[in-house]
């Protein structure tokens, strides 16, 4: 092990490429509110990658999320099914439009939501599925997209962990009605904060650039569609800046660069810990239906003790090694916004048990030994 001391994050925010030239550039070109220039080029890259109908850059994931519940018509007394072992966004923006929740569990061997238990959680009041591809990893779309079919439900799919993964080999993202994506600091291709709504159904492509404009129809005009703008429909302001629209392209002109790394230093983790004898942890599964895209690595122990005792001993080292989500059918709001009880013993087990390992673009082999070194050091101890 290298004896060299390092005080390795958690994560690290990073410049690959042009980031900063093309945040001056926007300024130069005297235009740093939405959809200018920069914004266009994201928007074009997403849909020329994987083949989306339409993008729009927005100030985060948590309001793509938001702006695909006011597409879909969400209101009270419609249910939305979804895992419960995610990030409060996936919940929250159907919680503003009154919604109910229901939660389905993990999948035994991954977090992600099991596919065979949403059936039995259909309604005539269920609207929508929302599928979140957790570590970037695909959930099981075949059968949901069924279901989807079978019941004449929405899909949403949170991609905010999955740029560039794919299941059997289609672009995550592309199944969705809707998809979001997320370019906070702590993703693979970052902005500060940022997201992308991608709209897939061709139903709602013009109704979608409507309620990003505040409800006007200011984009259609700027393009010379109609000759006047104003007010048509309900919205926001969800349009992302064009300072954070030029960072964000920088790092997508970066993308293979950014993705070989950091899938790099996964399948190094992956490697050498498998060598370990695994009796105190287990590694992510990866299932043969999906890829690795190098948003993150995680061990799974099997007790919150023995998690709670390998972040200290690592933290000790200097080494941020993080828990995940806390299962939201628990959290202190759900309990005051519904009184269903639910038994989602999965999902629990994943938020006790599951610790996510340092990954991020600067990391350096070096670092990523020291990590490695310390993790063997604790099984042997
Ligand atoms: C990061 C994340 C979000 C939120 O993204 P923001 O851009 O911060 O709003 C939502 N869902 C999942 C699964 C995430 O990982």
């Amino acid at each position: 092990m290298a004896d060299k001391a390092f005080d390795i994050p958690f994560n690290k925010p990073f410049i690959v490429g042009k980031e900063l030239d093309y945040i001056k550039d926007a300024v130069d070109r005297k235009k740093i509110s939405g959809n200018g220039h920069y914004s266009k080029l994201c928007h074009r890259f997403f849909e020329e990658r994987y083949g989306y109908k339409k993008c729009l850059m927005t100030t985060s994931c948590t309001d793509a999320l938001e702006m695909s519940a006011i597409l879909a018509d969400i209101k009270e007394g419609d249910e939305v099914i979804l895992p419960s072992y995610t990030f409060v966004s996936t919940a929250n923006a159907f919680v503003l439009r009154n919604a109910k929740l229901v939660f389905v569990d993990s999948e035994p061997d991954h977090p992600n939501m099991d596919a065979s238990k949403i059936e039995e959680s259909i309604t005539p009041n269920t609207k929508a599925i929302v599928v979140v591809h957790y570590a970037g990893k695909a959930c099981d779309m075949d059968p949901i997209m069924e279901l989807c079919a079978k019941y004449n439900l929405f899909l949403i799919e949170d991609c905010a962990q999955a740029i560039d993964s794919t299941y059997k080999g289609k672009p995550l993202g592309s199944f969705g009605d809707f998809s979001a994506y997320s370019f906070h600091e702590t993703k693979n291709v970052i902005s500060g904060e940022g997201g992308l709504l991608v709209v897939n159904n061709e139903k709602y492509l013009d109704r979608s650039e409507i309620i990003w404009e505040k409800g006007t129809n200011r984009a259609a005009f700027f393009r010379g569609e109609v000759d006047k703008y104003g007010w048509v429909d309900k919205g926001s302001s969800f349009l992302a800046s064009e300072l954070n629209a030029a960072y964000l392209y920088g790092q997508l002109e970066c993308l293979e660069l950014i993705q070989n790394k950091r899938i790099k230093i996964v399948e190094r983790y992956r490697s050498e810990l498998s060598a370990l004898n695994q009796t105190i942890f287990e590694l992510p599964v990866l299932k043969d239906y999906t890829v690795e895209n190098g948003h993150m690595f995680y061990l799974l122990f099997h007790d919150l003790d023995s998690r709670s005792e390998f972040i200290r001993y690592m933290r000790a080292q200097k080494i941020h090694c993080v828990f995940h989500y806390l299962s939201l059918h628990r959290s202190d709001f759900f309990k005051g916004y519904d009184d269903v009880n639910y038994d989602l013993p999965y999902c629990d087990q994943y938020a006790d048990t599951l610790v996510r390992l340092p990954v991020f673009y600067e990391l350096s082999d070096e670092e990523q030994e020291y990590i490695i070194g310390h993790i063997k050091a604790f099984v042997e101890k």
